[in-house]
């Protein structure tokens, strides 16, 4: 099937990622239906169509494929049994092999590991060797569930001392599987966006840099403040994970820099909240990459053609009411992009702000005035 045949493209999970990979697509004129458990997502108000049921529901899953030529996702989490049975009726890209890999971070580390990729120190532990290998692996040390972490939830740090096993892992859900990692002191998080399409053909986009608060991204700067080498490095050791996993599709690659080398914390095989600032300040969105790659078109320009600072909008700031918009909107070089995601909740990412300025450093200032103006305006 050539990518002109298609026409309906069908996304899992029904969230922003979801919302922003439709609205480039519908540019390239496909049409797109949306598989979410939940009602109500934000993703579905800009599709052709929405399917809420479970994800263990097989007829309904098969019901959705009739809708579609092609399955993509916009959270990773789909399990297993879900993206087989949509991979019966229609492909899946990125493949449910890459799918399975970044959806554990046991899988995941241990794969990076075998494929010399370099990882922080890990140990897959369980309830029973937790304590032990925490003491192995030395302190401070992290221990995350394997399976369904995001924005820091399913994950413990551990100061030194004894450790209390039972009520760490209680903690955590008491989950099957984990992983205990060093915390390391990193001079920095960075993150990469490759896209790989069926014919081989490669693009990443310029390496962002990340700051996070409460675990969660708060900024990122495009591009990174890193010397050439270092960013070529990092774009290098990205394009190729995408020919060793043989991907379809867009794969964002977290990183830390330690020492002045470069550490793989996480993959995610699809858009990333990194690379939002794409919409604007790139040649090529990240979204209409992901689409472009899935699709099997050919991929557009990542070149970046004005630096870009984005700040995420937390439901936090929701607490006194909707927020007035209209200070950030008087800055011109500002773009605000709001979620419509109805209730905000503490840490729910509602939207976010990117502000664009030929001097990263000028945006980046903007951009932290900004959001500090926002922030007083709840005290
Ligand atoms: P997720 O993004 O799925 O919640 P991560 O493993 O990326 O999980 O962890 C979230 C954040 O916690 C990271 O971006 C980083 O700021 C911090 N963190 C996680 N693991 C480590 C580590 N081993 N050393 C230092 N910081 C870490
Ligand atoms: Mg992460």
């Amino acid at each position: 099937m050539g990518p002109l045949d298609i026409q309906h493209l069908g996304i899992l999970g029904g969230g922003q990622l979801g919302r922003m990979s439709i609205l480039a697509g519908r540019r390239l004129g496909y049409r797109f239906h949306v598989y979410e458990p939940k009602p109500g997502g934000c993703a579905g108000p800009v599709a052709d169509s929405e399917l809420n049921a479970p994800w263990d529901d097989t007829d309904a899953l098969g019901q959705w494929a009739q809708r579609i030529e092609l399955a993509t996702l916009e959270f990773e989490n789909v399990p297993r049994a879900a993206c087989d049975t949509v991979g019966r009726h229609v492909p899946l890209r990125p493949s449910a092999t890459i799918l399975e890999i970044a959806q554990h971070r046991a899988k995941e580390k241990t794969w990076l590991s075998q494929h010399g990729y370099p990882v922080v120190p890990f140990a897959v532990v369980d309830r029973s060797n937790l304590a032990t290998e925490i003491e192995s692996i030395g302190w401070p040390a992290v221990v995350k569930t394997a399976a369904f972490g995001y924005d820091g939830k399913g994950q413990v740090k551990v100061p030194e001392g004894p450790v209390d096993a039972a009520a760490l892992w209680q903690r955590l859900g008491s989950p099957e599987s984990m992983v205990v990692e060093r915390w390391l002191e990193h001079q920095g998080e960075f993150s990469v966006l490759v896209a790989r399409n069926g014919q081989g053909q490669i693009a990443t986009f310029p390496v962002a840099e990340n700051i996070h608060r409460h675990h969660i991204l708060h900024m990122s700067l495009l591009p990174a403040r890193l010397s050439a080498q270092k960013a070529a490095e990092a774009s290098a050791m990205a394009a190729q994970l995408a020919r060793d996993l043989a991907l379809e599709g867009l794969l964002a690659v977290e990183l830390f820099l330690v020492d002045d080398r470069w550490i793989i914390n996480e993959l995610a095989p699809r858009p990333h909240n990194s690379g939002h600032a794409t919409l604007e300040a790139a040649l090529t969105s990240q979204f209409e990459q992901h689409i472009r790659a899935v699709v099997g078109l050919p991929l557009g320009d990542p070149a970046l053609l004005r630096p870009a600072v984005m700040v995420n909008l937390l439901g936090d700031l929701w607490a006194a009411g909707e927020p007035r918009w209209e200070q950030l909107l008087a800055d011109p070089r500002l773009k605000l992009h709001l979620y419509d995601k109805g209730a905000p909740a503490i840490g729910r990412k509602m939207g976010h702000f990117t502000v664009l300025d030929s001097d990263l450093e000028v945006a980046r200032l903007l951009a932290e005035r900004h959001y500090q103006l926002l922030a007083q305006a709840l005290e």
